[in-house]
Order: structure tokens, then C-alpha cells, then sequence
């Protein structure tokens, strides 16, 4: 969040500075662990990625994040942007504590239920690619994020991850607010002061002081009462921040305990270093630095009071019968929906959620990109070479090296003896992107905005995962 001008003079610029700051201010609450806590700030953050397993079967199985069953550390920090796994949607680049919404997702006991969900403020990505995995496959995830920029990556991370049911939006927090009890899981993971972020960010506590706390707060609280509108009567809302003050955690849901909520323990297992504490009466699962592998998290869960009934079964709406979703595995009952020069596809039950939605806030992505409008027809959406419900056997397959794959993702075209028609660009044997023949050389859809365009390090990219 952005620091008021008078403050910025106080900051304390040097890093080493910040951290001592930060180990002062959190001297009485961490007692004898704040020397350890402070020795942890002074290291490197470990690395992590959470793999797509829809996408990356033989993934590797070492080291795990022992409170997600896809999150795995990795013991370099590899040249992430050199990977064409990582473009393809094959994993994702997270931090490992933030993966702990899993567990609050599993306490809510709504894993397994076709339910509508929101992450309110979603970008980049990180916790609506993780959340949509934890879904039922049926159920809808609206993933909101309110800030254009960034709502651009959202669209790109979501639409590489390639998951079924999903829609973005762009809408503040009071849009969402008027839909009165209809969501069934909230997610809000706050905009926040980012002290847990410090090792990861050194600007993160350059940033910090007195007035940003109370600066975040407000806005908390305002996109708390929208989230908790809009949640359905017995409905869930999961909240987390990157920091440890009491007053960004525990104290925002207090104010919802007041109005009537109910918070639920999330069970942890202690032996992973994730602290359960109980802070003004509000159960938090909270992680620090020196107690875990990952950085600073604090998640609560909470119950809006009332009964959430069953979910009505929505009507099953014809599927569109038109040539563009025979490019999709017939799953499920597909519909399309068009917007502008882009046609998308959804599970057609949805359908019905998806007009209220569309009446009342800005859907940027309706579902799956499918098809984008070129010269009068519809060709394949660039986004939809990206999707797990792509049916690839309807397409000729170019499985391309790793410098062909880079060249690809430079934007530059693959030089071929003969090349016609659409051919479907794999990295092993992950989709990438739709190849346009021109001859003697195939010619790049990958989008333009997603290109890499830093120089390649001469070391091999990535070890890892080769
Ligand atoms: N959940 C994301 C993830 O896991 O990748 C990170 C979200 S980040 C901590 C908080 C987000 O809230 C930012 O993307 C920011 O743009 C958004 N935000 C900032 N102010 C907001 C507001 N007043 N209402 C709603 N969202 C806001």
C-alpha cells in the first residue's frame, strides 16, 4: 500500500535497519524465540513452487511443504523465466506458508461440494490457482481483483493454470457487497503492512510504520463488511495477511465475531512449526520464519451464523452446439458466452450465476478462453492452448525442444520444412501455445504482453525440473 509522504523521511532505508526494527517491535510477542527469529530474517527465504497436477504428472516428488499436498521446496532458486514449464502452467511459484490455505479450505468442509466461491483480492494468482485445485471440479471460483494492472497478471496466471469454472472480474470489494448472501466460501487475503514478506521484499518493511498499520486496517475492515455481506448465511470466509500485527488479524475478525461469527479452530500439525494461537479470543494458525520454512502468514476461518441450506440445483442450459467447443474435452455440459472479439466457455449450469454476475460487476473472463474473432471467424483462443480440458487429439502436435520453446516464448517464429495450418506447440509434452504454419517456418501465438524479454543466462536455465 502506498505511504504517506510525511512518513517516508522517518524509514529507515538500510535493510539491516528495517529488520532490527521489526525484531524490536516483536520482542514481547515472540519472547525467547526472538532472537532465532531474527537470526531467520538474516538468511535466504527458501523457494517453493506448488505444481499443477492436472497439467505436470511426473512432477517431482521430493522435498514437500508438509501442509500441501502439491507444494514443493526446491533447494536453488532456479532461472524461473528460462522454464517453459513454468509458462505453460505446469507449476506455480509460491511461498510456502501461503499454501497453508489449504488446510483452512479442508476445515470448511466444503472441498467436495458444487459450491459458488470468491477470491476478493486475487491477484497475481497465487491462492486462486491454489484454491480452484481445492474445489470440487464443478463448483465456480470467482476471482476478483480490483487494481487493472495486476488483474492483468491474474487473467494470465489463471489462464496458464488452465482450470474449468473460473471467472475473473474487476470490481471493488462494495460491487461484490450488494450481492447479498451469495457466495458460499470468501476468501479475502488482505492487502496488508507485509511485514512477514520482509525477506522476500526488503522494500516490504522500508514501507512499514505506524500510520501504513492503520492505513491497511481501514481497508480491512471496509473489504471485511463487503466480503461478509456478500457470503451466504452459514457460509465460510477464509482471511489471511502477510503480517503479524494483531491489529490486521485477530482484531479485523473480532469485529465479525462481534456481529455474530464463528471462528473455527484450522487443525495443524504443530510438528511442521505453525503456531496456533488464540490472540484477543480469535483462533489463528500464524507462521513465522524461524519456526517453519516460509515466511510470514496469519489465516483465520469463520462461520457466518444462519443456516446455508442446500444449493439450489441450477437448470442444465443446452450446450452450444457450435464447431468451436468440439476443441474441448466434453467434460461437462459446456456453454459459450461471448464478449467483445473473445468467446469463452463455461459449465453450463453456471450459467444462470454468471448473468447476475455479469449485471452487476465487470467479468473480464467468463471460463475458459476458447475462441478469439480473427478476419470474421473464430481460431482458437491463444488461452485455450493452455487449458486442461483442451482436446488434444484433435490437433497436430509439435513437441519442441527447450531452445525452440524459448524461442517461442521470445516470440520468434520455429523454422520448419513444411508448415501448414494450426499445430498445437508442446514442452514436454505440456501445451504452450498454437503454432500458425507460413511455409517454411511456424509462425508465434504466444501473446505478445507474456513474452520473455530479458536476456538468457548462459547457465542451463532450469536443473530441476529437466
Ligand atoms: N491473493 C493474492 C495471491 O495469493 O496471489 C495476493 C493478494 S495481495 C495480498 C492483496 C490484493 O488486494 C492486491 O492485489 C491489491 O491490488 C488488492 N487490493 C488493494 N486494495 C484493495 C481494496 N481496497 N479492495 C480490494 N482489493 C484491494
Amino acid at each position: 500500500m502506498a505511504r504517506p509522504a510525511h512518513d517516508r523521511a522517518r524509514h529507515p532505508a538500510d535493510p539491516e535497519r528495517s529488520i532490527a526494527a521489526l525484531v524490536n517491535r516483536l520482542h514481547d510477542a515472540l519472547g525467547p524465540e526472538v532472537e532465532g527469529f531474527g537470526t531467520a530474517l538474516r538468511t535466504d527465504p527458501p523457494v517453493s513452487i506448488r505444481i499443477n497436477p492436472a497439467k505436470w504428472r511426473n512432477a517431482p516428488e521430493t522435498d514437500p511443504v508438509p501442509w500441501c499436498a502439491h507444494g514443493r521446496y526446491l533447494a536453488e532458486r532456479p532461472a524461473f523465466t528460462f522454464d517453459p514449464l513454468l509458462h505453460a502452467g505446469a507449476y506455480y511459484v509460491q511461498e510456502a506458508a501461503s499454501m497453508l490455505i489449504e488446510q483452512a479450505v479442508q476445515a470448511s468442509g466444503l472441498a467436495d461440494e458444487r459450491i459458488l466461491a470468491l477470491d476478493l483480492c486475487a491477484a497475481p494468482g497465487g491462492k486462486s490457482t491454489h484454491l480452484r485445485d481445492l474445489l470440487h471440479p464443478d463448483a465456480l471460483l470467482v476471482s476478483n481483483e480490483v487494481n487493472g494492472e495486476r488483474r492483468s497478471v491474474l487473467k494470465e496466471n489463471l489462464w496458464k493454470w488452465g482450470a474449468a469454472n473460473v471467472l475473473i472480474t474487476g470490481a471493488a470489494p462494495e460491487r461484490f457487497g450488494r450481492l447479498e448472501g451469495l457466495f458460499d466460501l470468501v476468501l479475502v487475503d488482505a492487502p496488508c503492512s507485509g511485514e512477514g514478506m520482509v525477506r522476500k521484499d526488503p522494500h516490504a518493511l522500508r514501507q512499514w510504520s505506524p500510520s501504513l498499520v492503520e492505513q491497511c486496517t481501514t481497508v480491512q475492515r471496509a473489504v471485511l463488511a463487503q466480503a461478509w455481506n456478500c457470503l451466504r448465511p452459514g457460509g465460510h470466509l477464509i482471511y489471511s495477511t502477510c503480517t503479524w500485527e494483531i491489529g490486521e488479524n485477530e482484531a479485523r475478525i473480532k469485529e465479525l465475531v462481534d456481529d455474530g461469527g464463528e471462528v473455527i479452530a484450522i487443525p495443524s500439525d504443530s510438528a511442521s512449526g505453525i503456531l496456533a494461537t488464540s490472540h484477543l479470543g480469535i483462533a489463528a494458525l500464524r507462521c513465522y520464519p524461524h519456526r517453519l520454512r516460509g515466511e510470514g502468514f496469519v489465516l483465520s476461518l469463520l462461520r457466518k451464523p444462519g443456516d446455508r441450506g442446500t444449493m439450489g440445483v441450477m437448470p442444465q442450459e443446452p450446450a452450444h452446439q457450435g464447431t468451436e467447443l468440439a476443441w474441448l474435452r466434453p467434460t461437462r455440459s459446456w456453454r459459450t458466452i461471448e464478449q467483445g472479439d473473445e468467446l469463452f466457455a463455461i459449465d453450463g449450469s453456471w450459467v444462470r450465476t454468471i448473468e447476475t454476475l455479469q449485471r452487476s460487476l465487470s467479468v473480464v473472463s467468463p471460463g475458459i478462453p476458447l475462441a478469439e474473432r480473427k478476419a470474421g471467424s473464430w481460431r482458437p483462443h491463444a488461452g485455450l492452448a493452455l487449458a486442461q480440458d483442451l482436446d488434444l487429439d484433435r490437433h497436430l502436435i509439435l513437441d519442441l525442444d527447450l531452445d525452440q520453446a524459448i524461442d517461442l516464448l521470445r516470440g520468434q517464429s520455429i523454422g520448419a520444412r513444411e508448415a501448414t495450418g494450426t499445430a498445437l506447440a508442446t514442452y514436454r509434452g505440456i501445451p504452450l501455445s498454437w503454432l500458425q504454419g507460413a511455409g517454411n517456418r511456424w509462425n508465434n501465438r504466444w501473446p505478445a504482453p507474456w513474452r520473455i524479454r530479458s536476456a538468457r543466462p548462459s547457465a542451463p536455465p532450469v536443473s530441476w525440473s529437466t
